[in-house]
């Protein structure tokens, strides 16, 4: 990204560590050639910093436990249903705890203000249990989903346009990336 002289990145909390590194040589290039050429990019991070997969580890498709785009209504549903919540919480009246739980970031990012406010403390007293809990989260999740999905659908049934358009932007970030290139080796004097 250092190429394209961009401010901020966007990403999740783990690949914090991979952005420090590329702002570390943006850092060491300027000091040791004495000339600003790269902008170090800051992290984007975002309120909810990090989603686990269903099973509570990294999300990951190598760990078959993520969510997909191109998952059906009925598969995320399936997904949902299966994820890890509190892993204290064994039975259904004992209290939970949504700060520990796996699927509650989900809620955070899906579920109205509203939705958030009144599970919160249902789990801590156990009003309710993950099952419900897990529904609700089906149905903001679905409701959140649902325009990128059709999008996508509509998207992948155009690949000629896909094509030219990626095309297009693959020429417009190549002459960015050049000119940057291009002020690197002028100030290594190559
Ligand atoms: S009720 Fe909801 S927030 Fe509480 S532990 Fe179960 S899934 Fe998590």
């Amino acid at each position: 990204m250092i190429l394209y002289k961009a401010d901020f990145v966007p990403v999740g909390i783990d690949q914090a560590p991979h952005l420090e590194i590329s702002r570390e040589i943006v850092r060491r290039f300027h000091n040791l050639y004495k000339k600003k050429v790269f902008i170090e990019p800051a992290a984007k991070i975002s309120d909810i910093p990090k989603l686990n997969g269903l099973d509570g580890r990294k999300m990951s498709k190598s760990y078959n436990n993520a969510i997909f785009l191109s998952d059906t209504e009925k598969e995320i549903k399936k997904k949902v249903q299966s994820m890890l919540t509190d892993p204290q919480r064994a039975r259904r009246d004992d209290p939970g705890e949504p700060d520990v739980c796996n699927l509650f970031p989900f809620h955070k990012l899906y579920s109205s203000k509203e939705m958030q406010e009144e599970i919160i403390p249902a789990c801590r007293t156990a009003q309710i249990g993950c099952g419900d809990c897990k529904l609700k989260l089906v149905d903001s999740m679905l409701e959140g989903l649902r325009p990128i999905m059709e999008k996508r659908h509509e998207v992948i049934a155009k690949p000629k346009e896909v094509a030219e358009i990626l095309e297009e932007g693959t020429k417009k970030a190549a002459k960015v990336a050049n000119a940057t290139l291009e002020q690197a080796k002028a100030s290594m004097k190559l």
